[in-house]
């Protein structure tokens, strides 16, 4: 469905994503570990197009989308950074993009509340950001990104910022929308737990490469190396 060919990004002499080549599934639930500065942001923004690859290809239902803009793919990417907009209330941070496309109102704010009560904000719907926590800053970036049912989801670290109960409930939340809505979802997590729970398959990089690609039982029960090993915390 979503297919990486060779994927491959320098800046400079840094070579920050390796030779990677994948294939994801429709409506899968795909995760990317790896320690930190091993190419998972690169790799993500290079899958929404905001950064274009030194090498290799992106094919979207077989079709090559390597040097389509961000906007003309139906990728979301939500940001590590997550760029609200200051001067505006959490609901229209959340309804921007959909007036973008120039959707009717009432299909905005239907869609709208609906997104904000999956992401427990309604509360806070009047406030800008600079009156909410880190947590419910993430969670409007969540939001933003959900709210445009993207048929590819990329999620860089969404629930990092948030406490154990809520990351609980969000991790429900998006696997609730993984199937009812029908979304691919990339995630990176730097929460092993997280990925081994959520994901339908495991990727583990290292210093841009690829390691192992599995689902959770295949990389926990069966690591390609030590360093997987470790990582993963069947060695501990
Ligand atoms: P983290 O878990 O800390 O977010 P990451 O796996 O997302 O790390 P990347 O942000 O993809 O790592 O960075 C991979 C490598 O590429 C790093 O060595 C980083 O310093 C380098 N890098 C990333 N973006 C740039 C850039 N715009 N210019 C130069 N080097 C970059
Ligand atoms: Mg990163």
């Amino acid at each position: 469905f979503l297919a990486l060919e060779g994927l491959t990004k320098d800046f400079g002499a840094t070579r920050a994503v390796d030779g990677i080549s994948l294939d994801l599934r429709r409506n899968e639930f795909f995760a990317l570990l790896g320690p930190s500065g091993c190419g998972k942001s690169t790799l993500l923004r290079m899958l929404a197009g905001f950064e274009a690859p030194t090498e290799g290809r992106i094919l979207l239902d077989g079709q090559d989308i390597t040097a389509l803009k961000p906007e003309r793919r139906p990728l979301n990417l939500m940001f590590q950074s997550y760029a609200l907009f200051p001067h505006m209330t959490v609901a229209r941070n959340i309804a921007y993009g959909l007036e973008m496309e120039r959707l009717a109102k009432p299909e905005i704010a239907a869609r709208v509340d609906e997104i904000m009560a999956v992401t427990d904000l309604a509360p806070f719907a009047d406030r800008k950001p600079d009156q909410l926590s880190g947590g419910q800053k993430q969670r409007v970036a969540l939001a933003r990104a959900l709210v445009k049912r993207p048929r590819v989801l990329l999620l860089d670290e969404p629930l990092g910022a948030l406490d154990r109960k809520l990351r609980e409930r969000m991790q429900l939340e998006l696997k609730r929308l993984q199937h009812e809505v029908g979304i691919t979802f990339v995630i990176v997590t730097h929460d092993q737990e997280e990925a081994l729970v959520m994901a339908d398959r495991i990727a583990i990089l290292r210093d841009g490469r690829l390691l192992q690609c599995g689902t959770p039982e295949d990389v926990y029960q069966r690591p390609a190396d030590r360093f997987v090993a470790n990582f993963i915390g069947t060695m501990n």
